[in-house]
């Protein structure tokens, strides 16, 4: 590709946004040779949801930006097996064993499904692999010497269900988000619906390593210098970051609910035990939001799976487009219409490749300002990742009809999907439901939520007219062709 071989010009060097410090600065790697990255990865207990996707789109478009200005990246990614209560306020029951429970399976079996379906989905989205992938439960032993070195600094303290890290010991706890101890502590026990264990000394205070109830074996558990238990969900990250990338790293990542609470409580575990800045960069995603804007949750169960998104007809790459419409640090709302646009778009860029591609040879009027493409493609992607102006930047390429010659348009559209990486020359394929299709779903969608089952039933038939099968399940509707 010849087009972005060149470097990024002088003047626009990748400047992205820190959460740590709220600005926008040129972005300066502790080591040029490689880059290392550290993103908060899925807890495995039930299937990645579009939502989670949108997160690992954005991290994996500044991954790419990096490789697209010459770094070299190490990218770590953990998978959480163990220990993620299902309140992020560190109560509740671990997720992996309700869902264990849930399925009348083991931790294990449910663990390895859901990562096993996690990294295929990330897949149909060209997401790329990390380069190191590591689970919580191969780590334990990291992260019981890590608690030890807290230990020995003087940060825990050991209650009936657990060892605790002391957040009044840390001058800066709470940083990340601009506040203060006694301010976060205040906010927190003015604001808060969670009953918050009394034996806590603070209530920002967070569990290091928790005991097994004394009652009954819990089905992942291991042995520490403390008791039997497991570890608390925040000590995997600073363990397997610091283990794999060093005491100081690059750039960390995650959505936008991780400030508050697990990133302050990495933060604050990290320093505390290495007696350094744990991170340069810190990086947050918006949300996708979903019906009545709420944020798409698993643990509300109002959720969307690639898997759904296919059986509906759609290319997993339109929603990848999708999230390339939103500035990553914007909120996303997603309806169905909005995927259907994204979809037209996406294939109207590749029919577009493909008429390119049948005459390569055509001369332009002009010659195309290839240079000219080039600089205001890294002005947009360094500008913290501007992926909707790079859109921009695609479009007025393609409706430049006349002024080029086909092969560097071609050419530099390729070059372009480097980044944004949506297949932009793959054939457009006829195996999707056609648009018509999809509108007399929708239609009969609406019929059912106002309980008109006639015409429901009418618009099925109609439907199976034209080759369609429907089927009403728990997860939404599903097609096939007859
Ligand atoms: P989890 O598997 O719940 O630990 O979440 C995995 C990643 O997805 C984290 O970085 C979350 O911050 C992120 N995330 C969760 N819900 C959403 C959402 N609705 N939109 C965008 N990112 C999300
Ligand atoms: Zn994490």
């Amino acid at each position: 590709m010849f087009a972005l071989r060149a470097k990024a010009p002088r003047d626009s060097l990748l400047k992205i946004f820190n959460s740590l410090t709220r600005k926008k600065k040129v972005f300066t790697p502790i080591n040029k040779q490689e880059v290392s990255l550290y993103c908060c990865g899925p807890t495995v207990y039930w299937y990645a949801h579009i939502g989670n996707f949108r997160t690992y789109i954005f991290e994996d478009l500044l991954r790419r930006t990096l490789e697209i200005n010459g770094f070299k990246v190490k990218h770590v990614l953990n998978i959480t097996d163990v220990g993620h209560l299902t309140s992020d306020a560190d109560t509740g029951e671990d997720k992996i064993e309700v869902g264990a429970r849930r399925e009348n399976k083991t931790v294990w079996e449910i663990a390895e499904h859901y990562t096993q379906t996690f990294f295929e989905d990330a897949e149909k989205l060209n997401i790329q692999k990390p380069t190191i992938i590591c689970k919580a439960t191969d780590h334990i032993t990291d992260m019981i010497k890590l608690i030890q070195r807290l230990e020995k600094n003087g940060y825990t303290y050991t209650i009936d269900d657990g060892v605790y890290f002391n957040t009044s010991k840390l001058k800066d706890y709470g940083k990340l988000i601009g506040m203060n101890f006694k301010r976060l502590n205040e906010t927190l026990k003015a604001g808060t619906r969670v009953e918050f264990n009394p034996q806590k000394v603070n209530i920002t205070d967070f569990g290091l390593w928790r005991f097994s109830p004394k009652d009954r074996k819990r089905l992942m558990e291991w042995n520490s210098p403390w008791g039997d238990g497991f570890p608390g969900w925040h000590i995997e990250c600073s363990a397997m970051s610091i283990k794999y990338l060093g005491e100081t790293f690059d750039l960390h990542c995650g959505g936008i609910d991780h400030p508050p609470i697990h990133h302050t409580n990495e933060i604050a575990q990290s320093e505390a035990a290495t007696g350094k800045k744990f991170v340069n960069y810190w990086l947050h995603g918006a949300f996708l939001t979903f019906g009545s804007k709420k944020k798409m949750a698993k643990s509300q169960g109002d959720i969307l799976t690639v898997q759904n998104l296919i059986e509906r007809g759609f290319d997993p790459l339109a929603y990848r487009y999708l999230c390339l419409t939103a500035h990553y640090r914007s909120q996303l709302e997603f309806t169905w219409e909005n995927l259907q646009a994204a979809q037209n778009a996406l294939y109207t860029l590749r029919e577009h490749m493909r008429r390119l591609s049948e005459n390569l040879e055509r001369k332009g009027k002009k010659t195309l300002k290839v240079k000219e493409y080039v600089k205001n493609f890294f002005k947009a992607v360094n500008d913290d990742l501007n992926m909707p102006k790079i859109l921009t930047l695609v479009w007025k390429l393609v409706r430049n009809e006349m002024e080029m010659n086909n092969r560097e348009k071609y050419e530099l559209l390729l070059a372009f999907d480097k980044i944004l990486a949506i297949d932009i020359a793959r054939e457009v394929t006829t195996d999707h439901l056609p648009l018509k299709i999809e509108e007399l779903i929708h239609k009969r969608e609406r019929a059912r939520k106002n309980q008109d089952w006639k015409t429901a039933d009418e618009l099925r038939d109609e439907i199976k007219k034209h080759g369609y099968l429907l089927e009403d399940t728990s997860e939404g509707i599903r097609w096939r062709k007859i």
